[in-house]
């Protein structure tokens, strides 16, 4: 616990127990605005989409009306969405003291729907609200948490609370994808500092006993398969591109689980996972056989191990099945995140939420790792210390994904409290 005198203490948590009733107030207008950011698809071009301009605005109306102090916007230039813009917008509330800033990190991105046959409750882009859930793409991931963030704000405004240190929230693009487009651009603008406060709520637990700070690496890969083509009533005369894909896919998948079978209890879950995910299409019709396959995979690998060795073992299989069938195999690499150090368990920010945490929803909670990568890399890479916390069901890039409307209240009132403290 951080050590203020006693007088203090009562001061700031009477202050909270004002601002968390005005949070309690502001609950249908918390559910409105979310419903209405569901609505605006953000998807990045990589999925096909447009990008994350029109949400972001949207947002930018549901910011004035707040009155923060400053609103900023750092877009970033990217061709191949039709604005040609990656919007990336800070907010700020100022406070008493500017020396080391708040920052809560969140994205205005969201993954595809995926196939909407299997969304039972609505479809992903029009949110219904039923028994205190809100359901659409995006409202967990990561709608809540810049809801939640921005009520946080709108009550210290409301009461006219000045916090203790300057506030800012980040609504930035390019999650889902990488970054290059949203954090890594505004680390790129030198707007942060080293004492700088950074909370990114992309990832928690189901009653938000869960800080996160550390992450597994990362690794995409395309499996690109290369055979010959032929009519499928003459395999003889070609080379199936399709099943050697498949076979080298569940050999590698094997080898992967076998030798990189190490536990660590820190994370969760305690392994590196290696999945084929993705399948490209290959040929038009039934009756072709494929003279070229591509799988994808999408691996999380504890920090233990050394990403080149990884690597080093995928192209060798591959070489051994070359020779086995005489097609050509080829390891495209797509994304290759090496996790930086962890955040110390026992930095200021880590310290901070653990107490805001237990003023905000009662409860004490743990630290640990996980395999989702989010903007909190970018910051441990520079050695800034982030910290990952949300309370969420785990719903994200899920059919049916929802957010709890209690969450989202109760997150305001932890970010709230942080403000404060
Ligand atoms: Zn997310």
């Amino acid at each position: 616990m951080l050590n203020y005198p006693k007088s203090n203490l009562d001061a700031i948590f009477m202050e909270s127990q004002r601002i968390f009733s005005e949070i309690e107030k502001q609950k249908n207008r918390m559910t409105q605005a979310l419903t209405e950011l569901i609505r605006t698809p953000a998807i990045a071009p990589e999925n096909g989409g447009e990008g994350e301009l029109k949400k972001a605005e949207k947002l930018m109306q549901m910011l004035e009306l707040v009155g923060f102090d400053k609103i900023e916007r750092y877009d970033a230039e990217d061709e191949r969405v039709p604005s040609k813009k990656r919007p990336n917008i800070i907010a700020y509330c100022y406070g008493q003291s500017d020396a080391e800033r708040l920052w809560i990190v969140t994205h205005l991105d969201v993954v595809p729907p995926g196939k909407e046959s299997l969304w039972t409750v609505t479809k992903p882009f029009e949110p219904v609200v039923r028994e205190g859930r809100i359901y659409g793409r995006g409202s967990e991931d990561n709608g809540q948490s810049m809801v939640a963030s921005i009520f946080a704000v709108n009550a210290l405004k409301n009461l006219d609370v000045k916090p203790k240190r300057t506030i800012a929230l980040a609504f930035v693009a390019d999650e889902e994808e990488g970054s290059t487009y949203g954090i890594q651009h505004l680390i790129k603008q030198e707007l942060f500092k080293k004492d700088d406060l950074i909370v990114v709520p992309d990832s928690g637990n189901e009653n938000g006993s869960f800080i996160e700070i550390a992450e597994k690496s990362g690794l995409r890969f395309r499996v690109r398969t290369i055979g010959k083509q032929t009519h499928a009533s003459r395999p003889d005369k070609g080379l199936n591109a399709h099943r050697i894909g498949m076979e080298y896919t569940l050999t590698l998948d094997k080898m992967l689980h076998e030798k990189y079978s190490l536990k660590d209890k820190y994370f969760d879950p305690q392994e590196s996972t290696f999945e084929p995910t993705k399948k490209d299409k290959n040929v038009d019709a039934v009756n072709i056989i494929p003279g070229e396959d591509v799988i994808h995979f999408d691996c999380r690998i504890l920090p233990n191990y050394n990403l080149e060795e990884t690597l080093k073992d995928i192209l060798g299989l591959a070489e051994e099945f070359e020779k086995k069938t005489e097609a050509k195999i080829k390891i495209e690499i797509e994304r290759k995140i090496v996790a930086p150090k962890p955040t110390d368990a026992n930095s200021k920010i880590v310290v901070m939420l653990k107490q805001a945490i237990k003023k905000g929803r009662g409860i004490e909670s743990k630290v640990g790792g996980i395999g989702g990568g989010t903007c909190a890399r970018f910051f441990r890479k520079i050695g800034i210390a982030a910290a990952v916390w949300s309370t969420v069901d785990e719903t994200a890039h899920q059919p049916d994904e929802y957010a709890k409307i209690e969450n989202l209240v109760n997150d305001a009132k932890v970010f709230a409290f942080l403000a404060i403290s």
